[in-house]
Formats: structure tokens, sequence, C-alpha cells
């Protein structure tokens, strides 16, 4: 129902005479109350998005988001006939715990894993509501569904079944798991795979056209729908490598998004129908911005395969006889105090080691000796955007002091690049290797610094599985070992000093 609806509703309710019209007023008056609660958390979702794209503003951008969507909660429950509150009270309760308790055990390195499953289950409730929706139409013989209705249910159970097992298939790729001895994380491909997943395609274009010319008959198209696009969740994630996984769970986000937007339109919701679109439409954005940062195409991307081949660790050092210069905590410290200018670029492994308190204090002790710091964020560093400012700003680190790759212009003046647990985002590959699978990435150059501290525990590859010749250049030290551990060792030998 749109807006001059409710106002037709109206006028008709104060034409009518006796009880039904004053009902029927109430009804189009408690409508345009419910429409415009709706418009007004759609609102605060807006500009709660807005902030969130700012770290000073983030957490309130968050609070105002939240209230926004407590307010259409609230409102839809209110909206008596939609279902008995015995069975949302049962729901919340049973989902609540659920969520609680994982939200609650979740490791900060395991978040991808986290927002994978949560958008997984976001594209099912989809699927399923408009399932019942369809139940419901079929049901009563005195309504005809609309087509529009009956496409949007269609596309419901499509985009909310497709999210579902896609998103099951990249929790199991980033958790490594095995199946039947088979490394999940793997690339799996076979030959003709696109072909099959175009047919499978062009299959549901056909149930979802029966649905809408016989629906009172369409159940079993309904149900192969769902088993058909259940299939093409996994036949479309299996092709793409565990190094890609983050990349595809943003895109699986906007697709939960675009199932909630099309459940909106089958259930005639608008709170659904904005909130849905702009998950879907950021979650694209999102995407496009991981995609750019990585130098690659979504295409690319979803056509699969990087990081297959990945080097073994070291692999470079045994085919050239190469070998890396180590340092200690207490040589490192001496080399940090005497420079003038020091860049640290964290990278997953700080977030492992959880060293972020660490690093900040070490840099505030650095600051104090006269030493200028700053840091470098590169946006795909970690296993999620935003990612490292998470962790530096749980740290307190100011946000002037973080800087993007544009300050790749001063590493030649800079004298110490110190690199916490990053990996591929460091990696001169990228820049000096055509034909390297991360070949075109942009990284933080930090080889052109006068001297590059990486601490690390190994000569381990990163996410990718690339072997890094950084560690083997003249400039670069190894400090291996714990990052958070080392750096404190760093920061113990600071304050002797
Ligand atoms: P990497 O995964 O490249 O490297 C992390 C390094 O951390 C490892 O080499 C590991 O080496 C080290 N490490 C692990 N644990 C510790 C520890 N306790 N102490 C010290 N070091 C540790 O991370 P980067 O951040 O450099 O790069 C991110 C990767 O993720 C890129 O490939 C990027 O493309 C990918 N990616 C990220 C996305 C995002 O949104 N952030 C999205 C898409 C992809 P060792 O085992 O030797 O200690």
């Amino acid at each position: 129902m749109d807006w001059s609806c409710a106002a037709l509703l109206a006028q008709h309710a104060a034409s009518a005479p006796g009880a039904a019209a004053v009902e029927q007023e109430l009804t189009a008056v408690t409508r345009l109350a419910i429409n415009l609660s709706y418009l007004l958390s759609a609102a605060l979702f807006i500009f709660g998005l807005k902030m969130l794209a700012h770290p000073r503003t983030a957490r309130i951008g968050n609070r105002l988001s939240a209230f926004g969507m407590l307010i259409a909660i609230v409102v839809t429950l209110g909206d008596r006939h939609i279902v008995s509150y015995w069975t949302i009270i049962a729901g919340i309760i049973a989902g609540g715990t659920i969520g609680a308790i994982l939200a609650v055990r979740v490791k900060m390195t395991g978040m991808p894993q986290m927002v994978g499953l949560l958008n997984g289950f976001g594209g099912l409730a989809s699927a399923v509501v408009a399932f019942g929706e369809f139940l419901w139409s079929a049901a009563d013989p005195s309504k005809t569904p609309r087509i529009d209705t009956l496409v949007s249910i269609g596309l419901s159970v499509l985009i909310g079944t497709v999210t579902f097992t896609g998103s099951l298939t990249a929790f199991a790729k980033l958790e490594g798991l095995k199946f039947r001895g088979i490394v999940l994380s793997n690339p799996f491909v076979f030959p003709f795979q696109h072909w099959l997943n175009v047919g499978l395609l062009l299959l549901t274009v056909l149930m979802i056209t029966f649905v809408t010319r016989n629906y009172e008959h369409a159940l079993w198209a309904v149900i192969l729908l769902y088993l058909i696009a259940a299939a093409l969740g996994v036949l479309v994630v299996m092709p793409i490598g565990g190094a890609d996984m983050p990349v595809v769970i943003s895109l699986l986000n906007s697709y939960s998004g675009l199932a909630a937007m099309t459940t909106g339109f089958a259930l005639d919701n608008y709170c659904l129908i904005i909130t849905g679109s702009l998950v879907g439409a950021s979650g694209i954005i999102l995407t496009k911005i991981m995609c750019d940062a990585m130098n690659r195409s979504l295409l690319n991307v979803v056509a699969g395969g990087f990081g297959q081949e990945a080097s073994g660790p070291g692999s470079t050092q045994a085919a050239t006889g190469l070998t890396v210069r180590k340092m200690d905590a207490e040589e490192a410290a001496m080399v940090l105090e005497a420079a003038q200018s020091v860049v640290i670029v964290p990278g997953y492994g700080m977030a492992v080691a959880q060293a972020q308190h660490s690093v900040a204090e070490m840099a505030a002790l650095l600051e104090k000796k006269g030493v200028n710091v700053r840091y470098g964020i590169h946006p795909v560093a970690g296993r999620m955007p935003g990612h490292m400012n998470v962790l530096l700003a749980e740290a307190n680190v100011p946000y002037e002091q973080l800087y993007d790759l544009s300050i790749n212009d001063e590493m030649p003046q800079i004298d110490v690049a110190i690199v916490i647990g990053a990996n591929d985002v460091v990696n001169p590959a990228a820049r000096d290797e055509p034909g390297n699978p991360i070949y075109g990435m942009p990284i933080f150059e930090v080889d052109k610094c006068k001297t590059v501290m990486v601490s690390k525990r190994s000569l381990n590859p990163g996410f990718a599985g690339i072997e890094n010749p950084l560690f083997y250049k003249e400039n670069t030290v190894m400090l291996f070992g714990d990052a958070k551990k080392m750096v404190t060792e760093i920061s113990q030998q600071l304050k002797g000093h």
C-alpha cells in the first residue's frame, strides 16, 4: 500500500456510514501511522549509514541505525494480524540465545565467517517468509495474487536460497573445513561448470514464469526452485579460492539485502523494501571497493582460482639460497629510537596476536622520544574491510595518525617501516612480477624505506599463499615471534633506554 492508497482509504472510510466506516477509517489511520514510522526508521538507517563512513561518527551512526531498527520492530509487532505473539516470543528466545552465544564465543579473527553465516540466515529468512506468503496466497481462493507479488516471491526464494547455501559454502571455505579429505578452501572446478550454472539459472526463470501463470498448482515448481537455487549457491561459490572469500561474503551480504527487498515487495512492506535496498546497495559498493583495492574485477574474483598455486613457505629461500637477516627486540628498539620517522603497517597477524594495545604503547613511547610515528592502513589488510581501523580505534590510536596508500610517496624519506603481522599488503611481487597472482594489487611500498622490520612468526606466506620477496631484501630485518610478545619486548627496551 502506498501513501496515496492510504489517503484514498481514509477518504473512503470517512464517507462510509456507521461502525464499519469508523473501523475502516481507524485502519487507514493505523496504516498511515505504521508507514510514517517506517519512513522514520528508513531516515535513521540512511543517516546512520552516512555516519558509519567516518570513524569519528561511526559509533553514533551505529546507534542511530539500531534505534531505527527498534522502531521498525516495535511497529511491526504492533501490527497484530501478522502472527501470534507467542510464536514471536519463542522465535526471539530461540534466535536471540543462539545469536548471543555465537557472538560471545566468536574470536575477532573469526568475524568474516560469522558475518558469512549471518548473511546466509538472512537470505534463508527471506526465502522462508516468501514461501509462507506463497502458501497463504495459494490457499485463499477468494484472492488472486498480483503478478508482481508472485514474481517477487519467486525472486525472493531464488536469491534468498542462493545466499543461504552460498554463505554456508563460504563459511566452510573460511573455516578450512574438509569433506572426505578434500580441503574445501581450494577452488573446486570441473568442465562446463559455468554452462551448468547458466542452465540452472534459465531453469529458475522457467519455474518463476510457471508460478506466475499457475500459482494454484505451482507448489512443486516452488519446491524445485528451492532445490535449484540451493545447488546454484554451492556451485557458484565452490570454484572461488579461500583468499577471495571476504569479497564473496560482501557480495552475498548484498544478495541477502536483495532477497529482503524482494520479500518486502511480496509483502507490500515499505520498511523491508528500503532496508533490503540499503543492504543490497551498500554490499555492492563495498564489494567494488574491495575489488579495487586488490586491482581485480568482480568477474575475475567470481571466475575463481586466485591463490590456487600457493608457493610453499620459504620456497624462494630454498630455490635461490637467499637468506634473511634477523634482529632481536633490543636491537630493534635501538634502531627505532634513532629514527626520525616511522611507519607502522599492521596486518592480519596483529589481529591474531591481539597486539593492537602493545603497538599503540610502543608508538606512544617512540613519540615521547621525538619520533614521528604514523600508521599505514591498507584497505584489505586483515580479513574484513576496516579490520585494522577497528583494532586501532580499540587501542585509542588517534585517527589523524592513520594514512592510506597515499603515504607511499613519502616512503623513501621514512627511516623505518615496521610491519606487524602483514604480508600480502606489503608484498613487492604485486608491483614487480607480472604474472604473479597478486600482480597489480596496490601495496605499501615499505621496501623503499631505509629500513624495514617485519614482525611475524615464520617465513610462511600470507592469505594469498604467495611467497614474499620483501623478507629477502637487503634493507629488511625479520623480527621472528608472536607480534604481541615482540612489540611488548621492544617497548620494555624503549622504557629502559
Ligand atoms: P596476510 O594474510 O597476507 O598475512 C598475515 C601474516 O600474519 C601471515 O603471513 C602470518 O605469518 C602473520 N601472523 C599470523 N599470526 C601472527 C602472530 N601471532 N604474530 C605475528 N604474525 C602473525 O595478511 P595481510 O593483512 O597482509 O593481507 C590480507 C589478505 O587478505 C590479502 O591477501 C587480502 O587480499 C586478503 N583479503 C582481505 C580482505 C579484507 O577485507 N581485509 C578482503 C579480501 C581479501 P606467520 O604465520 O609467519 O606468523
